[in-house]
This record gives C-alpha cells, structure tokens and sequence, in this order.
C-alpha cells in the first residue's frame, strides 16, 4: 500500500466536532430521553411528559414545568459546553445536578432536528427556537421548556442503521424514564407512544420518603415486587444505604430489576453490582438474579462522576468502603425478615 500522501493539520468544523462527540453521548432515542429528563429535574420539574414516535426515532419530545430557560439563553443552550450548572472546577468536585458538561443539547442538535420552547417566570409568553436555522419565534406555553427532536440520526446514518425495531427502541426509552421515577417519587411521569399513552406514575404528595418511594417503585416495577421485597436502610460512617431488596424467591433469570443509585444519579457499576450480588450469595443458587433498588447517599466528594460522557460510570475514593456498605446494607435487610419470623417460631 503506498502511504497517504500528508494533508495539512486543521481545526475540525463545529458542526463535526459536534457530531463526533454526539457520537459518545447519543447512542439512540433512549439516550436523548435520558438527557432531557435529567435536564427537566435539573430544572426543578414536577411533572415530565414523554411524547414518541416511532420507538423515538422520528419524534421524542420532552416536556417539564421547570424554571425554563429566558429567551436570550435559547440559542446559547444548544453550544457546545455551554452550561448554568457549574462555572468552576470547585463546582464539579461536588456537582449535585444530573448534569453539568453542557454537551447534550448541542450533540442532539448535530444529529437531529431539534427545537426548544421555553417560558420563564417572568415571560408572558413562550419563545421557541429551531435549532437548525436559529429562528425564534413567539408561542403559548406555561412555565417550563419542551424539547422537540425529530429524526434522530438522519445526519448519521451509520448511527441510524444499528437501531432496532421501534418497539425495542420504545423499550428502551421506557427504561430511561422508569430509572429517573425510581429515584423521584416526588415527580410525576407519562410516556406517550403513537398519541396514546402507555405509562403514567402519579407524583407523591410531599417528601420523597420511603413511602413515597415504596409507592413509586410499586407503581413502575409492580405490587409483587414490593411484597416481595425488604427495606433497606443502613448507615456506615457518611454513608447510608436505603431501598428495597427483592428477597431471594423474586429473583429472576435475568438482571433486569437492579436498580442502583448514587447520590440520586442512576448508575451502572460494577462496585456496586457485586456488592449486592454477594448479599445474595448464600441465598440464591444458580445463575438466579436479585432484584432491589438501592440508593446509596455520599459525601460527593468521595465519588467521580465525570468519567464518561453519559454519567453512568462513576469512580468511588474508595470503593471497598462503599462495596462494604452496600454487601452490609442487604445482607441486614434480607436477615431482618427471618430473624424476625424465626423469633415468632421460637416458643
Ligand atoms: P447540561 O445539562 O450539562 O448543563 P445541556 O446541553 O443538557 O447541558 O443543557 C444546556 C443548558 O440548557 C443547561 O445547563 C440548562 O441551563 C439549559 N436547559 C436545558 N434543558 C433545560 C430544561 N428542560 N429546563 C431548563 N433549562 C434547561
Ligand atoms: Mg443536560
């Protein structure tokens, strides 16, 4: 093979860098249904409606009655890295909102037809921007913004061909709203398909206590599953661990109920997997897998979460004293039932 013949070094258009990086952060329509509801509760939502078409690839539209964005920030919203969560690496060492790096909107808008309305407090009414030809126009709406995407992907469409079908789409889009109501019984959710709607979870009336939560998870994953499981709630050192464990007679043949959380951000981590999973051990036999809902609260300080584009991995300072707590966490939850049945058994 003859060698490439050298081409100058250049800056990448914004366009593309854009659309590169999207690359990490959208994977498909369950990953801008993830960004735009956190982007909601990040913005004080108490109500977050999901509206689909086609499993999310021609329409996804999500709709919150937060603070809204004024109409002068419209346009800067959809920049890269352009963010009112942090200003400083202070800020990031204890962020406490689901997001912060400013990529989401501005990656969703290089790959799809986006427009964002909005309405502050203070507004009379609306503005709604289209993301493609900048154009800000005046509309109705109460307080809050609805993001509009449509035809995810049509930029792309390497990216495009590797979705599946709508309905596995729609699936996931579902599982990205079930992961924020698992962890905000104090907001109400509704997923629409098509014009009809298919999920709705009723806010709770106040705190977000473990009643509150006990309703919510009954609500989304279903009343057995709550009789079927324990709470948990434990504390070591800054650490304390709530929720509900599945006791071993729920466990199921596939790790699709495992639910964890760290400091109200749903994650996926292998920490804290094993450490429930090894709660399990001397209960569950096989290949049989648990499932629980854990919430583990932490000095933010003591836990990265900007290891990836997506948020989902996080790295803990220390990660046996989490493991620890986590394993301890279930195991007491999952003995306390039996010890209590066996104490009834005892005269
Ligand atoms: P990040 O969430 O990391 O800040 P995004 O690209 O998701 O980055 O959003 C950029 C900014 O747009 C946010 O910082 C926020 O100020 C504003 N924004 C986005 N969505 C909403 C929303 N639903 N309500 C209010 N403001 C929003
Ligand atoms: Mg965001």
């Amino acid at each position: 093979l003859a060698p490439l013949p050298r081409r100058p070094i250049r800056e990448l258009p914004d366009e593309l860098i854009s659309q590169i990086a999207a690359g990490e952060v959208v994977e498909r329509p369950a990953s801008v249904v993830r960004e735009l509801v956190d982007n909601a509760l990040d913005a004080g939502a108490t109500q977050v409606t999901v509206r689909l078409q086609a499993g999310g690839v021609r329409l996804i539209a999500v709709e919150d009655d937060g603070s809204g964005i004024p109409r002068d920030e419209l346009a800067v919203a959809l920049r890269r890295h352009a963010t009112s969560k942090i200003s400083s690496l202070q800020d990031l060492e204890s962020v406490g909102t689901m997001g912060f790096r400013g990529e989401a909107l501005a990656a969703i808008n290089s790959i799809a037809d986006m427009s964002l309305l909005s309405r502050t407090e203070g507004d009379s009414h609306a503005w709604q921007l289209d993301g493609r030809s900048g154009e800000l126009k005046p509309v109705a709406r109460s307080r809050g913004t609805t993001v509009e995407v449509r035809e995810l992907f049509y930029a792309t469409p390497a990216r495009r061909k590797f979705l599946k079908t709508d309905a596995t789409e729609l699936a996931h889009c579902i599982e990205a709203v079930r992961r924020h109501a698992l962890v905000r019984p104090d907001v109400g959710f509704a997923i629409w398909h098509e014009g009809k709607l298919i999920e709705q979870w009723r806010a709770s009336d106040g705190a977000a206590d473990q009643n509150a939560h006990d309703q919510r998870l009954s609500d989304v994953l279903g009343s057995e599953l709550l009789a079927q499981s324990v709470a948990v709630d434990y504390r070591s050192g800054a650490l304390h661990v709530t929720g509900r464990a599945g006791i071993p007679d729920a466990a199921r043949a596939r790790a699709d109920q495992q639910f964890a959380y760290v400091n109200g951000r749903y994650v996926r981590d292998k920490v804290l997997t094993h450490a429930a999973r090894s709660a399990y051990e001397d209960v569950l036999h096989g290949h049989r897998q648990p499932v629980y809902a854990l919430y583990v609260a932490m000095d933010p300080a003591r836990v990265d979460v900007n290891v990836h584009p997506t948020k989902i991995e996080v790295r803990f300072r220390d990660s046996r004293e989490v493991h620890q707590a986590v394993r301890h966490a279930v195991e007491n939850a999952l003995a306390a039932p039996r010890a209590a049945a066996a104490a009834l058994a005892a005269p």
